[in-house]
C-alpha cells in the first residue's frame, strides 16, 4: 500500500519566531511513524527549520526550471536542496496565477527538482467557474497531461489535487467529488505511466483540510494524504490532521 503523506504548506508565512511550531510538528510526526509528514516553508526558513524538524521533512514551495542563470530573485532546485529541503511543491495555483506559471513551466520545474535530488509535489486544480461549468475533470486531466514531467515515478513524484475554490475558503468538495477526481487522476496516471508506476504515486487532497474533515477525506479511495495550508501553521491544528491520516 501507499504510505500516507501529510504536508503543510506555510505559503508566505513564518519567521524564526515560529520555529517552535516546526519543532512541535516534528514531534507530532515522530508520534505517527506510519505517516510521512513534511512542512514546506519559506526558503528563508529551510535551513533553521531542518535543524529542528525531527521526524518531519522540510520542503520548499517552488524552484526554477533552469539550473542557474540570469533569473533575478529566483532559486534553483539545487539551492533549496543545499539549504536542507528534501521536497519541493511545484505548480501551486497561487503561483500559476500570481507568477503566471504555465503547465510547461511546472513540468520543467519538476524535472529540475528531480535532477537536484528533490521529491516533488505537483499541484493541480480547477477554478470555481470551471467546476460550475461541469468541466473540472477535463480541466484537471488536461493540466496533468501538460504538467507531468518526463520519467515521472512514484519514488519521486506525488500529485496534489487542490480545487482553487476550496483553498482558504472553508469550503470543500463533496466526498463524491473528491473520490471522482482522484480516481480520474489515477486512471490518467495509469495510462501515462503504466499501472505499476501509477499505483505507487501518492495523490493528496488540498483545500480547507482541517481536524474535522481530514479523517473522512483521507479514508477515500485514491486519497493518499493531504496538502494543508492554514491548519499547518500551528502544531495544535496540524497534529490532529497527522493523527487522522
Ligand atoms: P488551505 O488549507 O489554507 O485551504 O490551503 C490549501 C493549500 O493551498 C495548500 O497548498
Amino acid at each position: 500500500g501507499r504510505r500516507k503523506l501529510v504536508v503543510g504548506n506555510w505559503k508566505m508565512n513564518g519567521l524564526r519566531a515560529q520555529l517552535g511550531e516546526v519543532e512541535a510538528i516534528g514531534r507530532a510526526a515522530g508520534e505517527h511513524p506510519a505517516v510521512e509528514v513534511g512542512l514546506c516553508v519559506p526558503a528563508t526558513l529551510i535551513e533553521p527549520a531542518r535543524a529542528v524538524a525531527g521526524a518531519a521533512f522540510i520542503g520548499a514551495q517552488d524552484c526554477h526550471g533552469a539550473r542557474s542563470g540570469a533569473h533575478t530573485g529566483c532559486l534553483s532546485a539545487e539551492m533549496v536542496r543545499e539549504a536542507g529541503a528534501g521536497w519541493v511543491i511545484v505548480g501551486h495555483s497561487e503561483r500559476r496565477t500570481d507568477q503566471h506559471e504555465s503547465s510547461a513551466d511546472v513540468a520543467a520545474k519538476a524535472l529540475a527538482a528531480r535532477e537536484a535530488g528533490l521529491k516533488v509535489i505537483l499541484c493541480l486544480g480547477e477554478s470555481l467557474d470551471t467546476r460550475d461549468g461541469g468541466k473540472a475533470l477535463d480541466f484537471v486531466l488536461e493540466q496533468l497531461a501538460r504538467s507531468l514531467p518526463e520519467g515521472a515515478g512514484a519514488d519521486w513524484l506525488s500529485i496534489a489535487y487542490e480545487p482553487i475554490w476550496a483553498i482558504g475558503t472553508g469550503r470543500i468538495p463533496t466526498m463524491e467529488q473528491i473520490e471522482e477526481m482522484h480516481g480520474a487522476i489515477r486512471g490518467a496516471l495509469r495510462e501515462a505511466l503504466g499501472a505499476d508506476a501509477a499505483d505507487g504515486v501518492r495523490i493528496l487532497y488540498g483545500g480547507s483540510v482541517n481536524a474535522g474533515n481530514a479523517a473522512d477525506i483521507f479514508a477515500l479511495p485514491d486519497v493518499d494524504g493531504g496538502l494543508v495550508g492554514g491548519a499547518s501553521l500551528k502544531a495544535e491544528s496540524f497534529a490532529p490532521i497527522i493523527a487522522a491520516a
